[in-house]
């Protein structure tokens, strides 16, 4: 199978349906896109480790997508060290209408990101190469996102420290966590840094492949100095 072709959009939108997630074809046919060029790019542009066609719908896509229901469709979104665009771009294309910015601290991965922007066509979207520790040193960042989503970036005091400051008041934290990174506690603890507490854990497991994923929800509690 051919990551993007019709077998492997049939693949993702059934798998995705099952979950109870049904993707339009503008939105299969913008996912198959990103994932041609992601494989295309990452001949020569070290952007993803998985390229085995099935894991890149499911590992990249629907992991990025199926616990998007508890993700608010309102509110400017950040995706910290979006990489190849995960889980940015997915949920961009699920929410053409929601503002979003995607960053990185890395320059090629940015000019990927851009690339396929333009290459989709979509709008209210920004991408920037700048670390999450120097977005906030300019004041018009601070407080700017209702919502924070990341995956595979840092620990979790570490992410909740780098996103207190960006994150609007009562804004949230969306961490999309594998096996290896599962939190030292998830029952509404304050122990993630000043000023964010757990509000929810969610568990989901990939299709196909069976794995377990958690997403780990933080919110804002606006005690911070
Ligand atoms: N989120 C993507 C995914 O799940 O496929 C990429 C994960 S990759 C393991 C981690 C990415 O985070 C890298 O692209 C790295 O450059 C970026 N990164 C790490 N620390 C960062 C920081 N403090 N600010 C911005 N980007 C960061």
């Amino acid at each position: 199978m051919q990551a993007g072709s019709q077998e492997w959009q049939t693949l993702l939108s059934e798998e995705a349906l099952r979950m109870g997630l049904r993707l339009d074809p503008i939105a299969l046919g913008r996912m198959a896109r990103h994932a041609q060029v992601l494989l295309e790019w990452n001949r020569t542009t070290n952007l993803t480790a998985i390229t085995d066609p099935v894991e890149v719908a499911v590992k990249h896509f629907l992991d990025a997508i199926l616990p998007s229901a508890h993700i608010p469709t309102n509110g400017q979104l950040l995706d910290i060290g979006t990489g190849g665009g995960f889980p940015g771009i997915p949920l961009k294309i699920l929410r053409p209408d929601q503002p979003m910015t995607l960053i990185d601290g890395s320059r090629k991965k940015i000019n990927f990101v851009k690339h396929v922007i333009r290459h989709l066509g979509l709008e209210n979207i920004e991408a920037h190469q700048v670390r999450a520790e120097l977005l906030c040193g300019h004041p018009e960042n601070q407080g700017r996102f209702a919502i924070i989503v990341c995956r595979a970036v840092s620990d979790l005091s570490a992410m909740a420290r780098l996103a207190l400051p960006l994150l609007a008041p009562r804004g949230r934290l969306f961490l999309y966590q594998g096996p290896s990174d599962a939190p030292r506690r998830t029952d509404g603890g304050t122990d993630f840094g000043q000023g964010m507490t757990v509000q929810a854990s969610v568990q989901y497991r990939l299709p196909i492949l069976g794995d377990q994923r958690t997403l780990v929800v933080l919110a804002k509690t606006g005690n911070e100095n």
